[in-house]
């Protein structure tokens, strides 16, 4: 733990009403900052470092940072209901800010002492932000085939290679960066490091140009004989591979939960428009064709919370939640991107326009379909469970 006093003390203890009051500062938030500049973000290309800030100064860094590192603490869910506040507005500022949170909590849970004491105190307050570096221009989905190389150096290392697409790379000050040790070992040569990404040997490549998600701001990094202490090494070879793994059910069934807030908000819209909007001297919302395409937004939206809420509750229980995230992610994704359209159909001509934010939305269903695995990987998972559990049935 580290010996010098946090400079950001934790606000407040985390009762079952503070996290209502903090998820309702996260609403109020999202409602305010995140509504009115994310078009701006967008337009702009800017990534949102000072909303990020202004989030982390409200105490979310810190939802589930462990209670003796200066966090609150509190449930996956608490966690979950702040991503829809965000992604009801904006897709891309709320990915940013979980990514930005999931660094504090990673460093606060799993850093060593030295780490804690030097990256800490600003991932709390946000005035630092931590990214995480699995995928390089030449491994994605294969994970195992990185190439990025750490080589013994006395008690340190030395790292070489290239990350691509790590979120939030516009304006992070560090990152862990998995790099293969031992490239006969596969998996388990793979160790994860802490490093500071203003280093010799660092250079930031562009951020990407994208056709939107710009809030994301990602971007990857080349590493040029970049060499770190003993304590530059974050997760051991053989740790580092499952460490990855652990946290991916909570961030695929987060992308669920982004996807329901997208639609939600685009079903709010369609709706009004629909019984405001009149032709051939009828509302819209009396068109048989329309009224059940809200409908089956509508019920497309109920069945993907169903699944999210599940998936969600097998995380927090501590259950096996690979299948249902997959399941959730995967169906969520769907039907955001189904759906959206659908809702952005009603609304004729005026859906194009830059201040309804369903086109907005729309580019985020589509990078939904990328993170955190991609749709094709959910079916991997899912078939993979499902031929396992269908076997062992087979033999009982
Ligand atoms: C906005 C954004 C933010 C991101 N943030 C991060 C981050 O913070 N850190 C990080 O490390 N990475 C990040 N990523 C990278 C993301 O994890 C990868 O894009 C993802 O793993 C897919 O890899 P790829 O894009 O290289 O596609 P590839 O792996 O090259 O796959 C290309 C296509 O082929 C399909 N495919 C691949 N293999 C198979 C197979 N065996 N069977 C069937 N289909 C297959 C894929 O599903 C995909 O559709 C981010 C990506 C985006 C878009």
């Amino acid at each position: 733990m580290s010996t010098s006093p946090d400079p950001n003390p934790r606000p407040e203890p985390a009762t079952e009403v503070e996290a209502q009051a903090l998820v309702s500062r996260a609403v109020s938030f999202a409602d305010s900052v995140v509504a009115s500049s994310a078009p701006q973000w967008e337009h702009e290309r800017q990534w949102p470092g000072e909303a990020l800030a202004a989030a982390a100064s409200l105490g979310l860094n810190r939802i589930q940072v462990p209670a003796e590192h200066g966090g609150y603490d509190l449930p996956y869910t608490v966690k979950l209901r702040v991503v829809e506040a965000f992604a009801r507005h904006d897709m891309a500022f709320s990915f940013a800010w979980v990514n930005a949170h999931n660094a504090t909590a990673r460093l606060a849970r799993d850093g060593s002492p030295a780490q804690r004491e030097r990256w800490l105190p600003g991932l709390l307050s946000g005035r630092s932000v931590g990214t995480v570096c699995l995928t390089e221009p030449g491994a994605g989905s294969d994970f195992p085939a990185i190439a990025t190389r750490a080589r013994r150096n006395g008690q340190g290392w030395v790292l070489d290679g290239e990350k691509a697409w790590a979120t939030n790379a516009a304006g992070a000050d560090h990152a862990v960066v998995y790099a293969q040790t031992d490239p006969a070992a596969g998996n388990k040569g793979i160790a994860g490091f802490l490093v500071d990404l203003g280093a010799p040997g660092v250079t930031k490549r562009h951020v990407e140009p994208l056709v939107g998600g710009h809030a994301i701001g990602a971007g990857g990094f080349r590493l040029e004989g970049v060499e770190l202490d003993a304590d530059g090494l974050f997760y051991r070879p053989g740790e580092a591979f499952g460490r990855a793994l652990a946290s991916i059910n909570g961030a695929r069934t987060y992308v669920a939960a982004m996807c329901n807030a997208m639609l939600d908000t685009a079903l709010r819209i369609a709706v009004a428009h629909a019984q405001q909007r009149h032709t051939f001297g009828s509302p819209l919302a009396e068109r048989q064709g329309l009224r059940w395409m809200l409908a089956d937004a509508a019920t497309d939206l109920e069945a993907s919370r169903l699944l999210t809420e599940r998936a969600a509750s097998l995380i927090e229980s501590g259950g096996d939640a690979i299948e249902a995230a997959a399941h959730a992610k995967k169906f969520g994704v769907r039907i955001a991107e189904h759906r959206l359209r659908d809702c952005m159909q009603i609304l004729g001509a005026s859906g194009l326009r830059d201040s309804c934010p369903i086109g907005r939305h729309l580019v985020g269903a589509r990078i939904a379909n990328y993170v955190d695995g991609t749709t094709e990987m959910q079916n991997e998972r899912i078939a993979a469970s499902l031929l396992r559990r269908l076997a062992t049935q087979g033999k009982a």
